[in-house]
């Protein structure tokens, strides 16, 4: 049987591969199972740009060397402004390439907590042993559906991460339902590929960030207004971007910052793109049913709507016991609210040495934990926290040598040969 590792890492997005680059410079013994950046590349729609800044798109390695400036330079491509979603896969990549070559794409199915650590098991039926299991297994398995459309047939209804070729629906009535930025760019991607498209919005109008992007821009401005992540609103922005100062804010003011600063809202340079677009607000959904080869909605004033297709870009809601891999047992110990585990320093929950980044980490470390922006912080927390982990089991385990050793010289008779080779 191979030894134990310090760590098994299950993601390989923005988060696993940042906290992956950290363990392995730490010289921790590691493992990381996951597809590279699978959820950019096979559940975000071709053509859609990233709505985060250059700064807060940054994947994490201990010596910042594997950045996006460096990876412009390396492959002499430029990545143009907003950053589109190829050149930001491709760019996992490189980082993967560069920090995490020990990388194993492979799936895991379940986790297991022993008296000595945990059971990995993978897909292909082998099971790692490690001391501690960091989770980054992202938002895919937390996809909102409304329930009217339960029972819609996929072929009628979808949600947006479904979605990749939004080039499909060309020709067709599609609706898309959602006011945040997925939704008005999928609307917008959709209208560019000569679908016929309306936006239901549920919220009375359409809200707008980075309007006037000299105010997060303009130094003098942008720095007292917004952080670097730019995540959440003015001010407030300085909070969410310092996890361990956001952590000891009273909880109604966590709570306040995280509704306000992960609301439903859209990016300005969108905006033109939407201009030819019938986007109708103050609108929900009542109820879906199948007309032939279409889908009609009832909606809240009492109109209707036939489509071709129904586009949900209805959000994710974050609920850790939708991630399979977790055994019964593991999800029963875990202390959780609204879905998110409890964590404590170093992203560890009250399942000892089982640690969560990404999404899930909302609730404990704030808002910025659902961006890629949180992926240094996490990255740098978790791989201290494993290495204090370690560097303690080997003292420990130092020290009840010494102690045996030490009892066993006291214990030897007069004359006795002392031998390694034999216990
Ligand atoms: C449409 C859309 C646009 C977005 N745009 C932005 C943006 O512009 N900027 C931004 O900061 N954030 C954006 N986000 C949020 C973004 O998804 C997160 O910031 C980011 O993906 C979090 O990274 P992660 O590593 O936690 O998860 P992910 O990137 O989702 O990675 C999850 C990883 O886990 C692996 N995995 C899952 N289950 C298993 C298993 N059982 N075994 C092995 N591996 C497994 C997957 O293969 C994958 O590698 C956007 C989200 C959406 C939906």
């Amino acid at each position: 049987m191979k030894a134990k590792s310090d760590a098994v890492v299950i993601g390989a997005g923005p988060y696993g591969l940042s906290a992956a680059a950290h363990l392995n410079a730490n010289g921790l013994d590691v493992r990381i199972f996951g597809a590279t950046m699978s959820f950019w590349d096979r559940h975000m729609p071709e053509g859609m740009c990233l709505r985060s800044p250059w700064e807060a798109s940054q994947l994490s390695d201990p010596a910042k060397s594997l950045t996006l400036d460096a990876f412009q330079t390396a492959t002499g491509a430029p990545v143009r402004r907003p950053i589109p979603l190829a050149r930001f896969v491709a760019y996992g990549r490189w980082f993967q390439s560069h920090a995490v070559p020990n990388l194993e794409q492979r799936k895991v199915v379940e986790i297991e907590k022993d008296t000595t650590g945990f059971r990995v098991v993978l897909a292909d039926g082998e099971t790692v042993r490690c001391g501690r299991v960091i989770v980054a297994g992202g938002i895919g398995p937390f996809a909102a559906r409304p329930p009217q459309f339960t029972g819609i047939p996929h072929a009628l209804a979808s949600h947006s991460s479904e979605q990749t070729d939004l080039g499909r629906f060309r020709g067709q009535r599609v609706v898309v339902i959602g006011g945040g930025q997925s939704a008005l760019e999928s609307a917008a991607l959709l209208h560019e590929r000569q679908a016929e498209v309306e936006l239901l919005v549920r919220a009375n109008s359409v809200e707008w960030t980075w309007q006037r992007p000299w105010l997060h821009t303009f130094k003098p401005v942008g720095v007292v207004l917004y952080a670097w992540p730019d995540v959440g609103p003015a001010f407030v922005s300085h909070a969410v971007a310092r996890p361990n100062l956001y952590r000891i804010l009273p909880r109604w003011l966590q709570d306040s910052w995280r509704a306000k600063s992960i609301r439903a809202n859209g990016v300005g340079w969108l905006k033109p793109r939407l201009e030819e677009i019938r986007i109708s607000t103050g609108l929900a959904v009542l109820s879906a049913v199948v007309r032939g080869r279409q889908v009609e909605l009832k909606l809240s004033d009492g109109s209707q709507r036939r489509a071709d297709h129904v586009l949900m870009a209805t959000g994710y809601r974050i609920d850790i016991r939708k991630y399979n891999f977790l055994s019964e047992a593991v999800v029963s110990a875990l202390c959780l609210i609204d879905g998110c585990p409890v964590l404590g320093p170093g992203f560890e929950s009250s399942v000892s040495g089982l640690h969560f980044l990404g999404a899930p980490a909302v609730y404990s470390y704030g808002p910025l934990m659902r961006f890629v922006a949180g992926a240094d912080f996490a990255a740098r927390a978790v791989s201290q926290s494993v290495a204090r982990a370690r560097g303690a089991a080997v003292g420990r385990r130092i020290s009840e040598e010494l102690l045996t050793r030490q009892t066993a010289a006291v214990q030897m008779p007069r004359g006795t040969i002392e031998s390694s080779d034999h216990v």
